[in-house]
């Protein structure tokens, strides 16, 4: 397969002539060639943005709103070709990219495709003065960066949302996951999107990535990725004054007390620590357990890490340099004082596996429960008292989710508000409302996602006053 990247509605190739290998990491084959893009392929999809912006940003809501219709409808038609390109590009499991992205990708879009049909804007009355209104314009051609464990999933999260809204874009998914988002272009073709309103340009990040934050014509970047490349994203974007939205690392605690209903405890923790072999950002991979459940606790969640299947409940690790960062923090779990209590090895076969590994014996200060692993590595501690758990829990730069098991009603909304976390579930994990505020506190992040939020970020407010 020889991708092109998708410019002003064709597919071209990149101006340097130059290809990526992607591999499948459960194969360790390589499956496609795709652009090495630079500076000029990404000037070019502005280019193609900005002349599609004018129509695109007139078309009335209630067309957009179609379009975008037909767009999860050929999604949703396409659904098992998709399942299976994500499944080979990212290394999930198949029943995983049946389960959670190809749906969620379609219900993006139908989400946002709706809701401009229900937003509104406000109006401030000045007595007898004057009345100012607010008007909500699209911003222009924005940037949509998006990383590679949930890749159609958190592309459309971007552009169904900045297109909605009258917006035109260029979105670079990660080099490592293009198939999707290159069949998406292929579907808009088909959903009858007007050229130059989707543009994807493929390739690193630190070249075209880079480009795109960098680039005059660009009004705003929403990146979904890591830390530190989120603090080089804002390095290049601020100074150039884009609206920036930062969706990034997360290190989530589970706090799970002696009254919890364990057996359901037991099925939902066991997901939020090896659900796409650990790589979801809203993965909880310090484990925080009250002291009279914590021998039992340990004890059954190891006995069931044990039975999870190759293939089924977890897959393959993104890249070779992954599996090396994950395998290393096992080492690094060992050099801090650690037991493996189950897991702790790279599976003896072809592909990036690593078995579903859990961690006791270490403390809140040690680097493997300060630093985000993001594979399927987790560590049980105990606490003895809620401020405990809670000054456990805070204790890391990150902010992004953090799930709590109690039965205990006052308690679960006391811990809820102590938390320093964008999202806190309670008794469950993952339980997406696409109209909640999504996002991170402290350095998972800057802004929120999610319903109007979303609309919010892809539009400039302006007030107009009209004096009576
Ligand atoms: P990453 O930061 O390496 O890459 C993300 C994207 O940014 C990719 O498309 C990459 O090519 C691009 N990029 C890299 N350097 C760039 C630069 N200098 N300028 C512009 N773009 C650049 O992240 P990843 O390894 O693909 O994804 C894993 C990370 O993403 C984890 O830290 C995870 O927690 C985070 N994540 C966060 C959320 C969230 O909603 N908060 C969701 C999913 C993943």
């Amino acid at each position: 397969m020889h991708l092109g990247n998708f410019i002003g509605g064709a597919f071209v190739a990149p101006q340097s002539g130059n290809y990526l290998d992607d591999i499948n990491p459960s194969t360790e084959e390589v499956i496609a060639q795709i652009p090495d893009s630079d500076e000029r392929d990404v000037d070019a999809a502005v280019r193609a943005a900005a002349i599609a912006f004018p129509a695109w940003s007139k078309t009335p809501a209630a067309e957009r709103s179609k379009l975008l219709l037909k767009l999860a409808d050929a999604i949703e038609k396409n659904f098992d070709e998709l399942a299976e390109l994500e499944s080979r590009d990212s290394g999930k499991p198949l029943s995983l990219a049946r389960l959670l992205d190809i749906p969620r990708a379609i219900a993006n879009f139908r989400f946002f495709a709706t809701a401009i049909l229900h937003d509104s804007s406000d109006a401030h009355i000045m007595d007898a003065t004057a009345i100012n209104y607010t008007l909500r314009q699209p911003l222009g051609v924005v940037g949509l960066i998006s990383p590679w464990n949930l890749p159609l999933y958190l592309l459309s999260w971007k552009i169904a949302p900045a297109i909605a809204s009258g917006n035109t874009c260029v979105a670079k998914p990660s080099e490592m996951t293009p198939l999707t988002a290159n069949r998406l272009a292929e579907l808009s073709i088909d959903a009858g999107i007007p050229p130059g309103v989707i543009n994807i340009v493929h390739g690193y990040g630190q070249k075209a990535g880079r480009a795109l934050t960098t680039h005059d014509d660009v009004a705003a970047i929403s990146f979904t990725g890591g830390t530190v490349t989120g603090s080089a994203v804002a390095a290049n974007a601020a100074p150039r004054f884009k609206k920036l939205s930062l969706e990034l690392g997360g290190k989530n605690p589970t706090v799970v007390f002696a009254d919890a209903d364990l057996d359901q405890a037991f099925k939902d923790t066991l997901r939020a620590s090896f659900w796409n072999q650990g790589e979801i950002c809203l993965c909880g991979s310090r484990l925080f357990v009250e002291q009279p459940i914590y021998d039992t606790f340990v004890e059954g969640f190891v006995e069931r890490t044990k039975q999870l299947r190759l293939g089924e409940d977890y897959g393959a690790l993104i890249s070779a340099a992954h599996l090396e960062k994950v395998t290393g923090y096992i080492e690094l779990a060992k050099n801090e004082g650690g037991t493996i209590a189950t897991g702790g090895n790279r599976v003896d076969r072809k592909g990036y596996f690593v078995e579903p590994t859990v961690i006791t014996g270490l403390g809140c200060d040690c680097r493997v429960l300060q630093e985000e692993i993001f594979g399927p590595v987790v560590t049980i501690t105990p606490f003895t008292d809620e401020a405990e758990a809670i000054a456990f829990a805070n204790s890391t730069r990150y902010g992004l989710s953090a799930s709590v098991w109690t039965r205990d009603l006052s308690r679960a909304h006391r811990v809820a508000a102590a938390l320093d976390s964008g999202t806190v579930w309670i008794n469950t994990w993952l339980l997406r409302d696409l109209r909640v505020p999504f996002g991170g506190m402290k350095e998972s992040g800057v802004g929120r996602e999610g319903g109007f939020e979303s609309l919010r970020f892809f539009t400039e407010a302006k007030n107009v006053c009209v004096k009576l």
